[in-house]
């Protein structure tokens, strides 16, 4: 058990000392929100600003350096329980951080929310306090530069099929898969369209395909879809007969281990809409 102490030593009004023209600059600096280094006469920027390299002794130039203020975070321990004195009442990392610019590390703290953002490499900014009197603490702590942020989104719409898309639906209520084929390069498109994509002539001839077609590629699905809840379901390519590209689609009635490429299928028709591609039944 350690002892209860039985000696004080204290400068009522506090001890008064005087800075020197290194370190007074360096917090005169810091009250007007800027962080300066001093030069070596090895061209090392300190920072803190030291009055004598310590690598050699020599004074160092009378050249102060503006640097950071960002920086990055050299080496870090984590406070999970802060105390009185410490600078933050919650969690924090100390870290030696090298300011953009300086060729020393500072003592400082990080505020970074949770062990788990800090890393070395982490980049920091000051957090400065409002109403700064010429301290280190003018810094409050420094904090991990944005990388990220988090935007609410949510959009309401109302989808319009426009014209093309439009007559498309309305065929599919007649069981009927209404495709266009372009004057130029003659490509058939389904869902009919009102451009070729390819050649950008304007489409006016319109021609029915399918409702047979091809699976061209496809995908086993483990993973539940409104549209198709039972799992695993398949969702396939397919080239309609008489269109050049295919259509992406349910394929069911078929075991989904079974389906296989260059299957032909046949669209099944519900309600006014395609419902899924069966296997094409043999005649
Ligand atoms: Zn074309």
């Amino acid at each position: 058990m350690p002892s209860e102490p039985n000696h004080v030593l204290e400068f009522p009004g506090g001890y008064t000392r005087s800075t020197g023209p290194v370190i007074g600059r360096f917090l005169t600096e810091l009250r007007a929100g800027r962080i300066v280094g001093v030069r070596t006469a090895a061209k090392k920027v300190l920072v803190p600003p030291l009055e004598y390299d310590p690598l050699t002794g020599e004074p160092t130039l009378p050249e102060f350096v503006e640097v950071g203020p960002a920086g990055t975070v050299r080496e870090w321990t984590w406070v999970d329980a802060p105390r009185k004195n410490h600078p933050l009442d919650r969690p924090f990392a100390w870290a030696l951080i090298r300011l953009d610019g300086a060729d020393t590390s500072l003592v400082h703290a990080v505020d970074g929310g949770s062990l788990k953002a800090m890393r070395t490499g982490l980049r920091v900014w000051p957090r400065w306090r409002h109403d700064r009197v010429g301290s280190i603490t003018d810094i409050e702590c420094f904090v991990p530069e944005v990388t990220t942020i988090v935007a609410n989104v949510r959009t309401e719409y109302t989808v319009t099929p426009g014209a093309a898309l439009a007559r498309y639906l309305d065929a599919l209520t007649r069981n009927v898969f209404l495709a266009g084929r372009c004057p130029s390069c003659r490509s058939v498109y389904v869902p009919y369209r009102l451009s070729c994509p390819q050649c950008g002539s304007v489409i006016e001839e319109e021609l029915e395909v399918g409702p047979s077609g091809t699976v061209t590629t496809f995908a086993i699905n483990n993973l539940p879809d409104p549209r198709a809840p039972q799992v695993p379901f398949v969702s396939a390519y397919i080239l309609l007969d008489g269109a050049d590209i295919p259509i992406i689609a349910l394929l069911a009635e078929i075991p989904a281990t079974e389906v296989v490429e260059g299957m032909r299928v046949r669209a099944v028709f519900e309600g006014g809409a395609v419902k899924w591609f069966a296997p094409e039944r043999e005649a």
